[in-house]
């Protein structure tokens, strides 16, 4: 029997890292959260299991095959799990009426549809997937403002910011805030020699040293476009003006983000590097819970480090302010390129050097236009699609 407390929870993209770490806490509180839904692309075995572990009322895969896959696993199980299947499966569960807060945790522009129908539905909205708050920017602020979804950053730099805001907030100024200090780990290759940086491997971009994380947001994190996507991200959330935002290396990963005050305080969020701590934070909110990650020896840390990130080094950082100073399409293009570029790198076709080269392409030949609405955004998002597909194909 379901009490009246216990949430309903549908976990969009469940079999990647941000979904194998939200079920890892789910299950610490059975009376807590139900499972309403599970998603997943690829890895139908593992989504399986999940079934079977958490018995959701739907399973969510992206075609018609994946799903005659699924139902064939399932079917020796007495489970409730319906199985449906792409884009109107995923938005089905996201608003559906039984459920009470959706992770977002599909990675990239795929996730911005069933993200939208979860904000729209009023649901808690907990934001791991910042691909879509980017592209998207003011087309999904207002879909927000709209509606009486209550949206939660996962992003750990982001939810360490809002641990050090005032709830609610009330805006920046009004709470005295002068700064937001967004750290970041400058990736794997923070020190490797500039000139051979065009030979890595993508198994060395994605050997980060404090995260385990999926392999697009691992090169992300490499070329830092990560913490250029963050900027705008907290620019959306924060409603910060881009001055406001500094970016600021940190390559233990322990300080999440920082927020710095009129009267000189710094407000920093600390916690090993493991993104139970967020999701715990964000599924409970404003309670808390365990998460299972271990609490912080500052002892044994013995020490914190901070630098100015290198913008020779970091040429992502600067495209992303510049999509952010211009505004309208440009974070949508942005955005688009970065993700056709870094397949091209995780594939072998692209040098880890070209994939800012090609970004600043596409977004030098695709003037910037306002975004009226998701057909716009999704317009520009297919348009820096294909310009930087041909860019690849001619290089
Ligand atoms: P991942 O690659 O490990 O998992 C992605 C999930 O989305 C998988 O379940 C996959 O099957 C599903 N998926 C992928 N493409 C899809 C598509 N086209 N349609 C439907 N489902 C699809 O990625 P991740 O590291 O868990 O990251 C997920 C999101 O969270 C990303 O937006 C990332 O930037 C963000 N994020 C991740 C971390 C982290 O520590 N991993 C931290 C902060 C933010
Ligand atoms: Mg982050």
């Amino acid at each position: 029997m379901q009490s009246q407390q216990q949430q309903s929870v549908s976990v969009l993209g469940a079999t990647g890292s941000i979904g194998l770490s939200t079920l890892d806490v789910l299950a610490r509180h059975p009376q807590r959260y139900s499972v309403f839904a599970l998603t997943a692309r690829e890895r139908i075995e593992q989504l399986a299991e999940q079934c079977r572990r958490f018995a959701p009322e739907f399973a969510v895969v992206a075609d018609e095959e994946g799903a005659a896959r699924l139902r064939r696993m399932l079917a020796d199980s007495e489970l409730p799990t319906e199985v449906l299947w792409g884009v109107e499966g995923l938005c089905r569960v996201a608003s559906d009426p039984r459920v009470d807060t959706v992770m977002a945790a599909i990675v990239g522009a795929a996730g911005l549809r069933p993200t939208l129908a979860a904000v729209e539905a009023g649901k808690r909205v907990l934001l791991a997937n910042k691909e879509a708050l980017v592209m998207a920017g003011p087309v999904f602020m207002r879909a927000l403002a709209a509606s009486d979804a209550v949206m939660l950053p996962i992003d750990s730099e982001h939810n360490a910011i809002f641990q050090c805001l005032p709830q609610p907030c009330g805006g920046l100024t009004a709470a005295g805030v002068e700064k937001i200090l967004l750290t970041g780990s400058g990736g794997p290759f923070r020190r490797h020699p500039l000139d051979s940086l065009h030979h890595v491997t993508p198994d060395e971009a994605c050997a980060h040293p404090n995260w385990s994380m999926g392999r697009k947001i691992s090169v992300d994190s490499a070329t830092m476009m990560n913490k250029g996507l963050e900027f705008i991200e907290a620019c959306l959330l924060f409603d910060a003006e881009p001055a406001q935002i500094e970016v600021v290396v940190h390559p233990q990963s322990i300080v999440h983000s920082m927020v710095q005050y009129r009267d000189g305080s710094l407000l920093a969020q600390m916690g090993n590097p493991d993104m139970r701590t967020p999701i715990a934070h964000a599924l409970a909110f404003p309670e808390r819970i365990d998460s299972g990650v271990a609490a912080l020896d500052l002892i044994a840390q013995g020490r914190l480090d901070f630098e100015a990130p290198d913008p020779g080094r970091f040429p992502c950082l600067r495209l992303a302010r510049e999509a952010m100073a211009t505004g309208g399409s440009l974070p949508t293009v942005l955005n688009a390129a970065n993700e056709v570029a870094v397949e091209a790198f995780l594939e072998g076709r692209l040098s880890f050097t070209a994939i800012p080269e090609v970004i600043e392409r596409v977004m030098g030949s695709m003037p910037a236009v306002e975004l009226t609405g998701l057909e716009a955004v999704e317009n520009a998002d297919s348009r820096a699609r294909a310009l930087a597909a041909e860019m690849l194909e001619s290089a």
